[in-house]
């Protein structure tokens, strides 16, 4: 029975006083399409681009791949909103031909948007695909850099995403905790961003996403990273512009409540999760949101500051 109350409570996401905040999936291809229309996603938080890499070891998708790939995914939320992210290659997610196999800490090195500005030919046929793909659609396109760490890597990409005559909104994630200090000088240079919680732990607390004995300080409820997800939604309403969250934190049910009261304007997570987020956030007000977030960001621990919004959500 709670499967099928689940399932049936459709619609957009809203807190229960109909404060909106637009519930995405992150998808890795055309294949997750179905399943996060299935669940009512309202568009895309986070297309994965790299999935399209991983089929060639020595080179990168053609142009003509990349149109196809993208166009299918466009098609599928015509009304909707579709975040992509540009390659993610590096570290976690390593490419033969991009990423320099001889770095002592790969997770520090050539990643993400560094990789595309040390090879701007792969960045540029990403970019044109895009174009291409978003020619002639009504869809409401974004283009996202991961591991932008300040406002020079922020200049960068739009100067990239304007020379390859895209038009759509440029982002920045934010995933150093960098970005989320200075996201108000990055968001001169951008119009959105977007928290990445996985790298942003692991860059808050130095611990490595891949290894299974820190996984304590990777935990998303940690003070420390609701103090910088704070900062960037502050930053970003200060600029009358939007900050979502794209990372794993977004898809626990009562953390994703903590993150509205912390002012992140949507939420994106795996399609599964979306029902859940959608259900729990309909129970509460923003404004017990907001005690909540307040109530986590006071404590100490990541246990603390889960009691601590569950209490104050449960009207303890
Ligand atoms: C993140 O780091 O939180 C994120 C969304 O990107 P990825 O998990 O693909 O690194
Ligand atoms: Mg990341």
């Amino acid at each position: 029975a709670r499967k099928a109350a689940l399932a049936a409570a459709t619609g957009p996401g809203a807190t229960a006083d109909g404060h909106k905040v637009p519930l995405l999936a992150n998808i890795g291809g055309p294949a997750d399409v179905t399943a996060a229309v299935e669940a009512g996603a309202e568009g895309v938080g986070l297309f994965r681009t790299e999935f399209l890499f991983l089929d060639d070891s020595k080179q990168a998708p053609s142009e003509e791949k990349q149109v196809a790939a993208y166009r299918q995914v466009l098609e599928a939320f015509p009304e909707g909103r579709v975040v992509v992210r540009v390659l993610d290659a590096g570290a976690d997610k390593p490419l033969d031909f991009l990423t320099p196999g001889d770095e002592p800490n790969p997770a520090l090195g050539v990643r993400g948007l560094r990789t595309l500005l040390d090879h701007p030919d792969v960045l540029r046929t990403q970019l044109t695909a895009l174009a291409k793909a978003a020619e002639g659609l009504p869809v409401y396109l974004e283009v996202m850099a991961p591991m932008v760490a300040d406002r020079i890597d922020a200049r960068a990409f739009a100067d990239a995403c304007r020379e390859a005559g895209l038009r759509a909104k440029f982002g920045a994630m934010v995933e150093i905790p960098s970005a989320a200090l200075r996201a108000r000088s990055i968001l001169q240079e951008v119009e959105f961003l977007s928290l990445g919680t996985n790298d942003l732990a692991q860059y808050t607390f130095a611990a490595d996403r891949q290894v299974g004995a820190v996984s304590r300080l990777q935990d998303p409820w940690q003070p420390a990273l609701l103090d910088l997800v704070a900062l960037s939604a502050e930053a970003a309403k200060a600029e009358g512009k939007s900050c979502g969250v794209c990372g794993e934190a977004a898809s626990d049910p009562l953390l994703a409540c903590v993150l509205a009261g912390l002012g992140v304007t949507s939420l994106s997570m795996g399609a599964a999760s979306i029902p859940y987020v959608r259900a729990t956030l309909a129970k509460y007000t923003l404004a017990q949101c907001e005690r909540a977030a307040a109530a986590a960001r006071a404590s100490d621990s990541a246990e603390d500051a889960r009691s601590a919004a569950q209490a104050v959500l449960s009207g303890e």
